[in-house]
């Protein structure tokens, strides 16, 4: 098998299939695989996931604490609504450093498993196999091929044609700063008026934070005007954001437009299938599609590992993972827009009808998407 990309839906495919003994190999546009990204909330369905794909104990034993109470808030520190969050998780939901989570996967493929500094850009499929080409000029035959090469998957593209992803009209900043942590289990997304955001522990001295702001696409700036703009527009808010970007060095400041795309009726074409962002991106009011990736992975290695054969497995994979995956994308995509108004009485109205709604029936929508598990491998 081939797989374009090496995130952390490809290295996850990547160790699904050396577990079920299907030689794999990844091919990835970067030169090194570096320490990449700032944090990332991982739910159930990927915690279980990872621990099929066997990741490393030194990963368990990172000083990281399950997410115990989950509420939105306002600037001045109200509650709107909040709900216990550790009984939908069963204590199973957390932030890690993504370096780390690239790490953790790393490290158990075989040496040679992941191939850098190749940059898929064409690929022709018949019915006997697949044409790579790669931007330094090589190419190779393969007997089938995932793409797990993100929002903008040159695999995606030579199999359901190019469009542009949909932008959410939220653009997001992140970050990792040193400083200390007073609740290590609280979950806290603060809604001002066209700006919100939230500070995660990573464990008792370090927070992951991300703050998003209502703007239309591609305005990106400088390390240092991004930071800049960010504190001026959580200036005064209580919950500790402030002080989180205040102390995150300005070059280490992430800056993404958030896109998503409308669920494909299918993701497979003969002996081509898609995988993680390439196959369903979704915005990450859910903070979902890591998890996914992580999820579709073992679920395409159980399909391979039962039926033996690109056919079946990649028809079973996707019949599993379709639904899933589609009602995700539009769940994030209503949570987005509601999260992020910006006329002050549309605000007003959507708190006050929070503020209203029983915390159970938050819980249980929350509960609905973050309680699946992707099962064994085999
Ligand atoms: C602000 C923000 C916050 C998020 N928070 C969360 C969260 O808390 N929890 C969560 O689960 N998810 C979260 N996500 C979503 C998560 O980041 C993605 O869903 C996840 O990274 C998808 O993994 P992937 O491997 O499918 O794609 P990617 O991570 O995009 O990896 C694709 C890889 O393919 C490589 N590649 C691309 N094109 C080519 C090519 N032509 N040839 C070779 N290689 C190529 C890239 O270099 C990259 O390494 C968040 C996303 C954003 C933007």
């Amino acid at each position: 098998m081939h797989i374009i990309g090496g995130g952390i839906g490809g290295l996850s495919l990547a160790l699904a299939l050396h577990r079920v003994g299907v030689p794999a190999r990844v091919y990835e546009q970067a030169p090194t695989l570096e320490p990449v990204g700032a944090g990332i909330g991982l739910w159930p369905g990927a915690l279980q996931g990872l621990r099929t794909l066997g990741v490393a104990q030194w990963f368990w034993d990172l000083p990281v604490c399950p997410f115990r109470w989950a509420e939105t808030a306002t600037p001045d520190g109200r509650t709107i609504t909040g709900f216990d969050v550790s009984g939908i998780t069963g204590g199973q939901g957390y932030v890690v450093r993504r370096a780390d989570l690239h790490r953790a996967l790393y490290e158990q493929l075989p040496d040679g498993a992941v191939v850098t500094g190749k940059q898929l850009v064409g690929l022709a499929h018949d019915p006997d196999g697949v044409d790579l080409s790669f931007a330094d000029g090589s190419t190779e035959r393969a007997d089938t091929v995932v793409g797990a090469d993100g929002l903008r998957s040159v695999v995606r593209t030579a199999l359901v044609g190019a469009h542009d992803p949909r932008y959410s009209g939220e653009t997001a900043y992140r970050g990792i700063a040193a400083v200390a942590v007073e609740d290590l289990g609280m979950m806290r997304e603060t809604q001002g008026i066209g700006w919100r955001g939230a500070v995660h522990p990573l464990d008792a001295e370090h927070v992951y934070w991300w703050a998003a702001r209502r703007v239309p696409a591609g305005q990106m700036q400088d390390p240092h005007t991004r930071k800049q703009t960010v504190l001026g527009g959580v200036e005064g808010w209580v919950g500790g954001l402030p002080e989180a970007v205040t102390a995150t060095p300005a070059e280490a400041i992430l800056h993404n437009d958030l896109y998503d795309r409308d669920p494909l009726a299918t993701w497979t074409v003969g002996r081509v299938s898609l995988l993680g962002d390439a196959a369903h991106p979704t915005t990450p009011n859910l903070g979902l599609g890591g998890c996914m990736a992580i999820e579709d992975a073992v679920v395409l290695g159980r399909a391979w590992a039962q039926t033996g054969a690109y056919g079946p497995a990649f028809a079973q994979y996707e019949f599993e993972r379709h639904a899933r995956t589609a009602r995700v994308v539009r769940m994030s995509r209503l949570m987005g827009r509601t999260g992020s108004l910006t006329n002050p009485v549309a605000v007003k109205v959507w708190r006050s009808l929070n503020a209203v709604t029983p915390a159970r029936v938050a819980a249980s929508m929350l509960a609905r998407e973050v309680s699946y598990t992707p099962g064994p491998l085999d």
